[in-house]
């Protein structure tokens, strides 16, 4: 799906609750926490008779066949169903008993089965009867749910505001958790003369009766059930050809100059993204055009009509929002995370695909300028109101949702930096193995960083710790040195980053962050411009400039990558200035490697001396025409020494070292 406008979220703070009341509770999947069923949903086989749209009244019955995994005496059968009465329900044709656990605060309010004793069967059939007139997540802002706009009676999947996160169960009676996925087959009984726009393949149509059509349609890839979807009403079907699967957009007639117009990439969009990630994994590509939205509905993407009209006004046919949920079919639909912890799996990826076609439908300036948009919209807007989140388990409260701006914003950038770190062959050719291997089924951060790791070879603890896992961003401040002038443009000696964020974020939260690659842009008075990333590993880094030529500077501007950052400062100082005292640039122990960095401002000879508290000298390293001295201390007891810096034989610190 796609954001909401962070300033909504903001304006309808509300209180969510995701405790536990029930100890029954604790054997059924939470929105947030993945458990493992005794059994598995095959198929839903839905019969819906809308009787009246404007009324969204449904009376149902949806056949769950299912196969036990693992049977024992206190196996059940759960189903979720929020706003609408359950009539009976039968299991194997017998009538049962359920009962409801929760009430409509309960996360996790849902409804139990348990076979009759008597009834050994493998799989059964569970057919339940329901009706009533169908609910959204309700609250300030409802999105999740039922709606009835415009003429249009459509539901959409997940909700930003509840505690439950699918809302799937508004209209269907199923176990409405991401982890199970089913086929789907649908027979949609809607009053004569509407349309039916849903994903799957449409089996057949049945027109004999005056009073209503019946649509028979059947989703023979399974979806998780939170991107079922339905929008019934007077809709017209675009179609656009030019790709390798059919395409088709479904519209109000008011509403199809600005559809014809602001969908007509889609064909390549479906044709660059097959090349990219792999083939499409689905039949079909629809769009329908909903008040609300946009929401990635498995094949039949529920698209936010003003946007539509929008792009339409702009002249804009780029539609980052349709390359977006087209990319979802991918990164989300097809590959689904257990729970909703790992949405950062959906969005990020998502927003980062919008970046790729960016890059298709312009060039790569345009895809940097985009990732640059979210990065700044990140630090310096949306921080400010929903807090310094993770991407991984992001905290749900308000100023919070069910889904963060920041998991789109950061998490393009982050997964772009990932992009940048494996370097092209190796991320694409990750992406398109973790989409293949885990095709129609569901996975964990934890898979994909694997797979990754397992193609490139690289260990990626370090990057998904800072990223993914641990919230915030580096800040950097910069000084440049330089000694004299070349015409209008300053001679560089050293160039000094330092990371200057003090909020405990970055690796295990220790406050830094590693294999940071800051791209510095040396611009020159006439324009001319050299780009460079040198990497940043912990608090700071000095870099000799070898009289590199520049009248300005940027950082992170550069024309090869975008890193996650902000930058607080440039420095401009001239070297004849910089006292002696100051040579130190950087000094750093690390308890990781037990070694001593020590950077300075300019090269020339150094010696570091360590004694114990003896005063017997345990180590001693020199450097010739460097700025570097790093000291291994692997081998020497943990414990207090004092060490002793000259340079040119001039003492320029003593001080207290403790090894730990
Ligand atoms: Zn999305």
């Amino acid at each position: 799906m796609k954001y909401l406008y962070y300033l909504l979220i903001y304006l309808s703070l509300i209180s969510v609750s995701f405790a536990k009341n029930d100890a029954n509770i604790l054997n059924i999947s939470e929105p947030t926490k993945y458990i493992a069923q005794d059994f598995d949903v095959l198929d839903y086989s839905a019969e819906l008779e809308f009787p009246v749209l404007a009324e969204k009244s449904l009376i149902a019955v949806n056949e769950v066949t299912l196969r036990w995994l693992t049977r024992q005496d206190t196996s059940k059968f759960y189903f979720h169903l929020r706003g609408l009465n359950v009539d009976s329900v039968f299991y194997d044709a017998v009538k049962v008993q359920y009962s409801k656990v929760g009430d409509s605060t309960s996360a996790t309010m849902h409804f139990e089965v348990a076979p009759p004793k008597s009834n050994l069967n493998d799989t059964a059939k569970i057919r339940i009867y329901y009706s009533g007139i169908m609910t959204n997540e309700g609250k300030l802002q409802p999105w999740g749910g039922v709606h009835y706009d415009d003429t249009l009676l459509y539901a959409l999947g997940v909700g930003f505001l509840n505690n439950y996160v699918g809302t799937t169960q508004h209209w269907l009676a199923c176990y409405d958790l991401p982890s199970d996925k089913a086929t789907f087959h649908g027979k949609f009984i809607v009053p004569k003369g509407n349309n039916v726009a849903v994903g799957g393949e449409l089996d057949s149509l049945d027109k004999s009766s005056d009073e209503r059509d019946i649509y028979y349609y059947s989703y023979n890839y399974p979806p998780a059930t939170y991107l079922l979807t339905f929008n019934i009403g007077e809709l017209e079907e675009l179609k656009f050809d030019g790709a390798s699967v059919p395409i088709s957009v479904f519209a109000n007639p008011k509403d199809t100059t600005a559809a014809r117009f602001a969908f007509k990439m889609v064909p390549e969009m479906v044709t660059y993204f097959s090349e990219t990630f792999g083939p499409y994994p689905f039949t079909k590509v629809g769009y329908v055009l909903t008040k609300k939205g946009s929401m990635e509905s498995q094949e039949m993407i529920n698209y936010y009509k003003a946007l539509c009209w929008s792009h339409y006004s702009k002249k804009d046919s780029s539609n980052t929002t349709a390359a977006h949920e087209l990319s979802h079919m991918w990164f989300g639909n097809s590959v689904t995370p257990f729970d909703y912890r790992d949405a950062w799996l959906n969005e990020s990826w998502a927003t980062f695909s919008e970046a790729l076609w960016m890059s298709h439908f312009a060039n790569y300036s345009a895809y940097l300028s985009f990732l640059d948009s979210k990065r700044s919209l990140y630090i310096n807007n949306l921080t400010k109101i929903e807090g310094v989140i993770p991407l991984y388990d992001f905290p749900r409260n308000s100023a919070t949702s069910n889904y963060p701006s920041t998991i789109y914003m950061k998490g393009a950038v982050v997964v772009s930096m990932l992009r940048w770190k494996l370097g092209d062959s190796l991320f694409f050719r990750g992406l398109t193995g973790f989409l293949k291997k885990y095709k129609y089924s569901n996975m964990t951060s934890e898979m994909l960083q694997t797979l990754f790791e397992q193609i490139s070879s690289k260990n990626l603890d370090q990057f998904f710790d800072q990223w993914v896992y641990n919230p915030g961003w580096p800040k950097i401040n910069a000084k440049v040195i330089y000694r004299g002038m070349d015409g209008d443009n300053y001679l560089g000696e050293t160039l000094i980053l330092e990371q200057t964020q003090t909020e405990g974020w970055g690796f295990q939260k220790g406050g830094y962050f590693f294999d940071l690659p800051i791209e510095v842009t040396f611009k020159q008075k006439d324009g001319t411009r050299h780009d460079t990333v040198f990497y940043l590993n912990g608090d700071m880094k000095t870099v000799p400039l070898n009289q590199e030529k520049y009248y300005t500077l940027e950082i992170n501007r550069g024309i090869n990558q975008k890193a996650l950052m902000e930058t607080t400062g440039i420095e401009y100082l001239d070297a004849t200035s910089v006292e002696e005292s100051n040579s130190i640039a950087n000094l750093h122990y690390s308890i990781f490697n037990k070694t001593l960095f020590i950077n300075f401002v300019k090269s020339t000879n150094y010696e570091l001396q360590i004694f114990d508290l003896l005063g017997n000298a345990i180590f001693n390293t020199q450097s010739y025409n460097s700025n570097e001295i790093i000291a291994d201390l692997n081998s020497y007891i943990n414990g207090v020494y004092y060490f002793i810096i000259t340079a040119n034989g001039k003492v320029l610190v003593k001080d207290k070292l403790i090894l730990y």
